[in-house]
């Protein structure tokens, strides 16, 4: 723990201190994103703003519409932790005050299934991502969920649940499996950071899962790490059945290594006493590029709605 952070009083609203003593640039882009209307377009400019060596200086009714802003998104957001920033708290009574969005398995479930519907609905939030509530994560992370997914680049995980800054514990690869390294962050996790479920997501389209799919002479001609991360999803397809439709076989091939990984994740020790004990779920889940659609695989037994 950072003891400069551990007793560092915050200035009642934060904002205006960040603006007035770092450089102009920085108050103008906060200024400007917050002046940003939902749906991208900009609000009418301020005029009065003045130049200074190329960069716009801003001006006192700036800041004050700024801290504005900032105070009423966070009020929303969690009004104890707003009103103890408006009173100066220090960062560890500010990590304190965090609320925690999900407390057991099925909330945290609950919570990515709404939070996915936000996504694909076009109503994303994108919540979380202020800067009081950035200053607030500086002690402590308290992540509800843990998601071992893909790295393509279409399946950003954070924006496909609709979740922000200290919400997920994210581990990518690609192919989303389990592996030595991968697993490892998965038990830290499981283990240290209390989160309450774990989702092996797997994606419509994934490039690892084609390159699976082919013959083994051509995947010998990859390089020896990629050679490595097929090398662990080839025994999910062993059993992938005869589909002529080359689409409906590509999304049983990721399926099977969605539950393939999963099985690998339930066997880690740290992982398996977590389930034991009821602190944790693991599901499956599929994420379809095209519709922004989260389909989930729950085990049998766990009792958990498939509506929200
Ligand atoms: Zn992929």
């Amino acid at each position: 723990m950072n003891p400069t952070y551990q007793n560092q009083k915050l200035t009642p609203w934060a904002p205006a201190a960040v603006l007035s003593r770092f450089r102009p640039w920085v108050a103008v882009g906060l200024l400007w994103c917050s002046a940003c209307n939902p749906d991208g377009t900009s609000q009418q400019a301020d005029t009065s703003a003045t130049t200074s060596g190329g960069l716009e200086e801003v001006t006192a009714d700036q800041k004050k519409r700024a801290d504005a802003e900032f105070e009423k998104s966070l009020t929303e957001v969690n009004p104890r932790l707003a009103e103890a920033i408006r009173k100066g708290a220090t960062m560890e009574e500010i990590a304190q005050l965090k609320e925690p969005i999900a407390t057991t398995p099925e909330d945290a479930l609950r919570q990515l299934k709404v939070g996915n519907a936000r996504f694909f609905d076009g109503t994303a939030r994108r919540p979380g991502l202020g800067v009081n509530q950035r200053r607030a994560q500086v002690l402590s992370q308290t992540p509800f969920a843990v998601v071992l997914g893909c790295s393509d680049s279409r399946v950003p995980i954070e924006l496909v649940y609709d979740q922000g800054l200290g919400d997920l514990f994210v581990v990518r690869v690609a192919g989303n499996l389990a592996d030595p390294g991968t697993l490892g962050s998965i038990e830290y996790g499981v283990q240290h950071l209390k989160s309450h479920i774990v989702v092996v997501m797997g994606h419509e389209g994934c490039g690892a899962i084609d390159a699976a799919l082919l013959p083994a002479a051509k995947q010998q001609q990859e390089p020896v790490n990629i050679r490595h991360l097929l090398d662990r999803i080839s025994p999910a397809l062993a059993g992938i059945p005869e589909i002529r439709d080359p689409k409906s076989r590509k999304r049983e091939a990721v399926v099977l290594n969605i539950m393939y990984q999963k099985e690998q994740l339930k066997k880690n020790p740290v992982v398996a006493a977590a389930i034991k004990s009821g602190k944790i779920m693991v599901v499956g889940a599929y994420y379809n590029i095209s519709s922004g659609i989260v389909e989930f695989y729950q085990d049998q037994g766990q009792n958990v709605s498939a509506a929200f």
